[in-house]
């Protein structure tokens, strides 16, 4: 942890410097309020003035070895004297490596690895390849989604963050995949919901015409948009409309993947294998930008005598590898996939199953491994949401007490719509969870008062 003392002036110059050139992401700019950050562990990180945050939210769902892994942040500074960058035609040591872990973790023939940037530039190339692949141009997702701020994906999305950009893009079809507890289908179990959203999906493919469908994309357990697992056989039958229509099937594990759910990828759960993967966040703890697309055999087959029409000039960045073997190898030799499905399941699950019976506000509780969602209501009867769906300035005000009251208690939230979401390193202790539970208990009393 940070030996330094507090350093208001210091942190007060930061932010007056950032207030004045940087342009954030997704937000007003005269409205939002940064802290300056001056450090990070493990699962926590500090700012000037002295205060320590426990990190719920693994910054943006990534950071799943934690802040500061020894072992990866000396494979950078290692690579970083041997090495700093590449173009993509080249082979090296460090993409060779990472492309190699990777592919051994991924499941079944999802062998080939195309390196990216991010998850949304993993995404934009996963569609590209399915068009290409199968010759149709319609890609299928899921209006409880996200996969990415850039054109193609931004589109593919579902969450309103998709409104502003949308263009009416050729060829997106938006369909809704399960979610029992606020289901479209009004199914009263997870068999009902299961059958009942396969057939509205069977029913879209009919009608919007199996031979013009490229892909159907799915974010495996959809993260920022609810953490809704998926019932039982879901996947299974997506992977069978999509074997028999000739459609490509993309999971998006952008946020599921590299341990978040107690497994290396959440498809493991459901022992489906997708045709493409697409990954980023976890697959380096995003100490560099990093993502990619793990490829099935017969679609890379299609690109083997004919060019691939798309690239990156970081593609495989050697700085981004490094610090990926890195992480995969240490993720392996201290069981930390392992430590994230024990402590879902033994500690974070029960925990905040025994918190939601306590508290009016808490409507259901779901998730697996390191990746669970607290559901916020006004009423647990009518399951209204704490705040109205897509809900800012004033409408927004209980999640924002709330987040507000987590910060007070030494707790970094996720909270996103009327959710919370408890997401904290996959190398997260056991006390680390208590600590942040007994943080977040107090403060959903202030999200009581809203019931
Ligand atoms: N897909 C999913 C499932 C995601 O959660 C995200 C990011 N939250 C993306 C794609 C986009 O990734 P990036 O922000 O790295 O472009």
């Amino acid at each position: 942890m940070s030996t330094l003392p507090p350093d208001p002036a210091a942190g007060a110059a930061v932010k007056a410097a950032d207030r004045a050139h940087v342009f954030h992401s997704w937000s007003a700019q005269g409205l939002i309020d940064p802290l300056p950050v001056a450090g990070a562990e493990g699962s926590y990180f500090w700012d000037y003035d002295g205060n320590r945050y426990l990190d719920f939210a693994s910054q943006l769902v990534n950071t799943n070895i934690g802040h500061q892994h020894p072992k990866v942040v000396a494979a950078i500074q290692e690579q970083a004297g041997k090495l700093c960058t590449l173009a993509p035609g080249f082979a090296v040591d460090v993409r060779s490596e990472a492309a190699r872990l990777i592919a051994e973790r991924t499941p079944g023939d999802l062998d080939k690895i195309f390196f990216t940037n991010g998850g949304a530039e993993a995404v934009e190339n996963a569609v590209r390849m399915a068009r290409l692949h199968t010759g149709r141009t319609k890609v299928l997702s899921t209006y409880r989604s996200y996969h990415g701020g850039t054109a193609a994906a931004i589109h593919l999305t579902g969450d309103p963050r998709r409104w502003a950009s949308d263009t009416g893009a050729a060829g997106v079809v938006h369909f809704w995949g399960p979610f029992l507890y606020r289901s479209p289908f009004h199914a009263e179990n997870e068999a009902q919901e299961c059958e009942r959203a396969l057939a509205h999906l069977e029913q879209t493919v009919a009608f919007e015409g199996p031979q013009s469908i490229a892909a159907i994309i799915l974010e495996t357990v959809p993260g920022t948009a609810g953490i809704m697992v998926p019932p039982p056989g879901y996947l299974a039958g997506v992977r069978e409309i999509c074997d028999r229509h000739g459609i490509v099937f993309i999971l998006d594990e952008v946020m599921a993947g590299f341990g978040r759910t107690g497994h290396w990828f959440a498809a493991d759960h459901f022992g489906v294998t997708p045709d493409l993967l697409t990954f980023a966040k976890g697959v380096n703890s995003g100490y560099v930008p990093l993502g990619g697309v793990a490829i099935n055999a017969e679609i890379a087959a299609t690109f083997d005598q004919r060019p691939y029409p798309g690239g990156l000039t970081y593609s495989g960045h050697p700085l981004a590898c490094a610090s990926a073997v890195a992480t995969l190898n240490a993720m392996a030799e201290e069981r930390i996939v392992e430590n994230a499905a024990e402590i879902g399941e033994k500690v974070i699950g029960p925990a905040l199953r025994e918190i939601a019976e306590r508290h009016p506000s808490v409507g259901e509780v779901r998730g697996l491994g390191v990746f669970w969602a607290l559901d916020l209501v006004r009423n647990k009867e009518t399951r209204e949401p704490l705040v109205p769906y897509n809900a800012a300035g004033a409408d927004n005000a209980p999640m924002a007490e709330f987040a507000a009251a987590c910060k007070r208690g030494g707790l970094w939230p996720f909270v996103n719509m009327n959710r919370t979401h408890v997401v904290p390193a996959c190398t997260v202790t056991e006390a680390e969870v208590k600590e942040g539970l007994t943080a977040l208990d107090e403060a959903l009393t202030v999200a009581d008062a809203h019931t």
